[in-house]
């Protein structure tokens, strides 16, 4: 992933890739056109590394010339009005490729056809090595299509956010969802993982996603998903993942600009966290870090205990239950803790201290996420 000025981008075409269909595109020019001397036109500014690339590729002689379409200055007009600069070459007879980086309305083009009009040359074709299909919207013919790309925002290889990107050998995607910051939350029992989960919400402007509040939510008001999970569980049987997944995606396009989310009690097993791992990158987005407080046995034994007395659960009265609990909780997360540490995103927090002392600790990690 990369910034340019306030935006995110994520890799979208390799280097190796464009130079496979630019090696292509050349082919199939130098194959169209055997016998001429041609004129390749690169479009400034954003054909300057295709041209360059593309040129270098070509296997006979060839002339190399650019323009470059500008909006007149200082006049005052509502219509974008272009000039072209550069074409001072007679092209009197001569075979013409247009070498663009991209196509995209086609309203660039229209001008180019307008401006070639008046020069007779033998012919004239038009290479892109980008096209924006979906948004095209004239009849002028592409002779020749690098790779059609989706109606998303792209930098790189010539191509520019507001001044930067056009050095970077490959291209890269406007990410639709910005810089969001995710985590899964996981704390044993006693390890104050609900009054953690509230203050980072605050802090950070992030969602809580708390499953269990999902499911309930979802029962409760009788929504399609929720009539779906609770006839699985009327039957007893467990709700297959991928209608959790969807409840949580709901969530989550409920919420689309927050700055991420805090997901408690989700994933539990391997292949709820490779389903999540696929949520967030349907989102243009990831999930960055196993965030787990890591509290001694035997201080959350004491705690426990200790929270029994005054609280009146009787799970949280009995020594050999909260032992119980405590252990089933290291049994369940052990599998996550490897998953989240094979992607290098594992951070266990030392839970014991203050309130606000824990709570320090995991803003820590969290800005260096
Ligand atoms: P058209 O006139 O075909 O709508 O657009 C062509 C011009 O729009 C290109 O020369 C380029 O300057 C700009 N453009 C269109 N799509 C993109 C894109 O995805 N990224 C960048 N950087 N420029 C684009
Ligand atoms: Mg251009």
């Amino acid at each position: 992933m990369i910034k340019l000025h306030d935006l995110y981008f994520k890799p979208f075409i390799s280097e190796k890739e464009i130079d496979t269909v630019v090696q292509r595109m050349v082919d199939e020019v130098a194959n169209d056109i055997k016998d001429d001397i041609p004129v390749f036109v690169g479009v400034l500014n954003g054909s300057f590394m295709f041209v360059s690339d593309f040129v270098k590729k070509y296997p006979r002689p060839c002339e190399v010339t650019f323009i470059k379409l500008a909006s007149y200055e200082g006049v005052k007009s509502t219509e974008d009005i272009e000039r072209l600069i550069g074409l001072t070459q007679d092209l009197t007879g001569r075979t013409v490729v247009i070498l663009e980086d991209i196509i995209d309305t086609g309203n660039t083009l229209e001008e180019i056809h307008r401006i070639f009009k008046n020069e007779k040359v033998k012919e004239l074709k038009i290479a892109t090595l980008f096209h924006k299909s979906e948004a095209y919207k004239k009849d002028f013919k592409l002779h020749y299509i690098g790779i059609d790309v989706p109606k998303k925002f792209i930098v790189g290889y010539g191509l520019d956010y507001d001044g930067l990107g056009r050095d970077l050998p490959e291209v890269y995607q406007l990410k639709t969802t910005q810089h969001m910051t995710n985590f899964v939350l996981f704390g044993p029992p006693g390890a104050g993982k609900g009054t953690q989960a509230d203050f980072l919400k605050e802090t950070y402007n992030l969602v809580h996603i708390s499953t269990g509040d999902v499911f309930r939510y979802n029962i409760k008001n009788e929504t399609a998903l929720g009539m779906l999970a609770k006839s699985f569980m009327d039957k007893g049987e467990l709700v297959p993942d991928q209608v959790t997944i969807d409840m949580l995606n709901t969530e989550v396009e409920k919420n689309a600009d927050a700055n991420g989310f805090i997901f408690d009690g989700f994933p539990r097993t391997n292949a709820q966290a490779k389903a999540l791992d696929e949520l967030m990158e349907a989102k243009d987005s990831q999930i960055n870090a196993m965030i787990a407080l890591e509290v001694d046995d035997e201080v959350l034994v004491q705690r426990l205990l200790g929270r029994g007395k005054t609280s009146g659960r009787p799970d949280d009265a009995d020594e050999q239950i909260i032992r119980n609990r405590i252990n089933e909780y290291y049994k369940k997360t052990a599998i996550l803790k490897e998953y989240y540490s094979a992607q290098d995103k594992y951070c266990g927090v030392d839970g014991v201290g203050s309130i606000s002392e824990i709570t320090e600790r995991l803003n820590k990690v969290i800005d260096s996420l």
